[in-house]
């Protein structure tokens, strides 16, 4: 049996009296690739950031890695360290250079060895086409380029675990395809465990293990992407995928 990394049993997440997620139960195993699919607003968002213990929840249980992933538990911030998270703003600090931001994880938090982590740092630079903006600073980049220094940023930090949140949504139509291609690279080679949440439904064709579908806090479905693609098993579903061509 495939090693599973992630576990959601029966999460609910609730804001005063709506429901963002209900009874979500999923695992991930080692190694796969999920992508989280549904329209604007099922909480797509809002699971992943549970994920990464960066919202607090009412109800269920989150486990990563065999520990449990709770925002008022004094340990969340220790598992986090092994989950990376890129979202759709970058969120680079504007005032440190692209190798600045890249170091701070890495070197204050996580306490590595300054030096190895600098190379390591122009390592993963050169992979994304960026070594020469070892220097520059956020203003210098463009979008994708300053998306590419946030994967980076996070692979610094050694996660076992990536999520994507719609990395690609702001970007420039010609952007798009080169941090997809990061994205894939890391599922192809490093064999990476990951979520993705996407609007490129190409990509999460071509990317997926396994599809989960979520409407309004629910999950519709959960189908290997080979089937979800050619017969999805909800209606729902299938209208979904209608209106994104
Ligand atoms: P998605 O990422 O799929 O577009 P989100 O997770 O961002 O969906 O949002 C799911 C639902 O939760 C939406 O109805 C949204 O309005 C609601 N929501 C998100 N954040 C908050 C918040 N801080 N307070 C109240 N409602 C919220
Ligand atoms: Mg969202």
């Amino acid at each position: 049996m495939a090693e599973q990394i992630l576990q959601v049993e029966h999460l609910e997440k609730y804001y005063q009296k709506k429901y963002v997620l209900h009874d979500i139960n999923f695992h991930v195993d080692k190694g796969e690739v999920v992508t989280l699919l549904g329209p604007s607003g099922s909480g797509k968002s809002t699971l992943i950031r549970c994920l990464n213990g960066l919202e607090e929840y009412q109800q269920g249980t989150i486990t990563f890695e065999g520990e449990q992933i709770n925002p008022t538990e004094k340990n969340w911030q220790q598992i986090r360290q092994k989950i990376g998270m890129v979202f759709q703003s970058y969120d680079l600090f504007p005032n440190l250079t692209v190798m600045d931001n890249i170091l701070l994880g890495p070197t204050k938090v996580q306490k590595q060895d300054k030096f190895a982590a600098k190379k390591e740092a122009l390592d993963l630079l050169e992979r994304v086409g960026l070594e020469d903006y070892a220097n520059a600073y956020p203003r210098e980049l463009s979008g994708g380029q300053k998306q590419r220094v946030a994967i980076v940023r996070a692979l610094a930090l050694h996660p076992d675990f990536m999520l994507f949140d719609e990395v690609t949504a702001s970007l420039d139509p010609e952007m798009v395809r080169g941090i997809l291609n990061i994205i894939q690279d890391l599922a192809d080679v490093d064999h990476m465990t990951m979520i993705v949440v996407t609007h490129e439904m190409n990509f999460a064709q071509q990317i997926a293990d396994r599809v989960i579908f979520l409407e309004d806090g629910h999950i519709l479905e959960q189908t290997p992407s080979k089937q979800f693609f050619s017969a999805t098993q909800t209606k729902r579903a299938q209208a979904f995928l209608d209106s994104m061509d």
